[in-house]
C-alpha cells in the first residue's frame, strides 16, 4: 500500500507540473483566447448582426386614415393647450381640432409635433382661414439694423395635397410684418415656405417620399393671391433631418445710403436663398413664425427641434 500511495503521490505532482507548464506556455507563447474563439466557426451565423431600424417606420408619425377632429386636439383658445415647458420657442398659436402640440424624444432630442388637417380649423370662423399649429416670435422694429433670427431642424412627415399645385402642399415657417400705406390683411405674411409632396413609385406610389421647398414671396406690399410669386429652393427627402434658419430685418441699401434693404435670408441645409422684400420704405416689422400652417386637403406632420430666436433692435 505504501508503494502504491508514493506512486499515485508521483503521478499527482507530474500532473501538476505538467499543468501548469502547459498553461504558463500558452498564456506567454500560445494564441489568446479570443484568437481561439474567433477561429471557431459560428454554427449560427447571424446574416446582419447589426441591422438598422427599418426607415419606413417613424416613430412620432400618425398613419393610416385619421378623423379630422380628436378629443386630445380640441384646445379651447389658440394658445390654452400649449405644453407647460414646451421646447420649441415661441407662443404656440394652435388653430386645429386634430391635435394640440406634442413632444417626442428620438436619439435624445426632443422634437416638437406640429400636426393638422384639413377643415381642421377649430378657432376662426368655418371656411375661412386654414388650419394651422405655429409658434409666434418676438417682432423687430423697421430700424435699419433691427432683425429676427430663427434657427431649428426639422424633419417632413406629410403635407397638404388637395390635387393641384395652388391648392398643394404646407408651409413649414413664415416671415411677416406689416407696412404702411394699406392693403393686404393687418397681420401680413412676405415670404413663406411651403412643401409639396413628392410621391414615390411602385409600390410607393400612393406614398410621399420627399418633399420640394418653395418660396411663396410677395410681389408687392398687401400681395396674396396672384401678387405673389412661388419658387422652388430645394428637394429634401421624408423625415430627413434639415437645419433652418431665417433672418429677416433692415439694413442700409449699399447703393443708396439714403435707403434701406428688408431683407429675408433663409439656409436651408446649408444652401442660402437671399432675398430682398419688395417696397423696403414701406415695411414697419420683421417677425418670424414656424410650425405647420395650410392643409388644403388630407394631413400634414411637421417637426421642429433646436429652436433658437434672437432679436436685436435698434
Ligand atoms: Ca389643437
Amino acid at each position: 500500500m505504501k508503494k502504491s500511495k508514493f506512486i499515485y503521490k508521483l503521478i499527482s505532482i507530474t500532473t501538476l507540473v505538467v499543468f501548469v507548464a502547459f498553461f504558463s506556455c500558452s498564456a506567454e507563447d500560445g494564441p489568446s483566447e479570443d484568437t481561439v474563439f474567433e477561429n471557431v466557426p459560428d454554427p449560427d451565423p447571424d446574416p446582419d448582426p447589426d441591422p438598422d431600424p427599418d426607415p419606413a417606420i417613424i416613430i412620432d408619425e400618425d398613419t393610416g386614415s385619421y378623423t379630422t377632429c380628436n378629443p386630445d386636439g380640441e384646445n379651447a383658445t389658440r394658445t390654452s393647450d400649449d405644453l407647460p415647458n414646451p421646447v420649441n420657442v415661441g407662443t404656440i398659436d394652435d388653430r386645429s381640432c386634430y391635435a394640440n402640440y406634442k413632444e417626442s424624444i428620438i436619439d435624445g432630442v426632443t422634437w416638437g409635433i406640429y400636426n393638422i388637417t384639413a377643415g381642421s380649423n377649430n378657432q376662426d370662423a368655418a371656411n375661412t382661414l386654414q388650419p394651422r399649429i405655429e409658434r409666434s416670435l418676438p417682432v423687430a422694429n423697421s430700424n435699419v439694423g433691427s432683425s429676427v433670427k430663427f434657427k431649428g431642424d426639422f424633419r417632413i412627415l406629410e403635407v397638404g395635397d388637395a390635387g393641384s399645385f395652388g391648392q398643394d402642399g404646407s408651409y413649414i415657417a413664415q416671415a411677416k410684418g406689416q407696412h404702411t400705406g394699406g392693403g393686404g390683411s393687418a397681420d401680413p405674411a412676405i415670404c413663406l415656405y411651403r412643401a409639396h409632396p413628392v410621391y414615390g413609385s411602385g409600390s410607393n406610389a400612393d406614398k410621399q417620399v420627399a418633399f420640394d421647398i418653395y418660396a411663396e414671396r410677395i410681389l408687392e406690399r398687401g400681395g396674396s393671391g396672384s401678387g405673389r410669386e412661388v419658387i422652388l429652393l430645394k428637394r429634401v427627402d421624408k423625415n430627413e433631418i434639415t437645419s433652418f434658419e431665417l433672418e429677416v430685418g433692415f439694413k442700409v441699401d449699399p447703393s443708396d445710403a439714403t435707403k434701406k434693404i428688408h431683407y429675408c435670408n433663409a439656409i436651408i441645409g446649408g444652401e442660402a436663398f437671399n432675398w430682398n422684400i419688395p417696397d423696403p420704405e414701406r415695411g414697419t416689422q420683421s417677425k418670424i413664425r414656424y410650425g405647420a400652417y395650410r392643409v388644403r386637403g388630407g394631413r400634414a406632420q411637421i417637426r421642429w427641434a433646436n429652436t433658437t430666436h434672437e432679436k436685436v433692435e435698434n
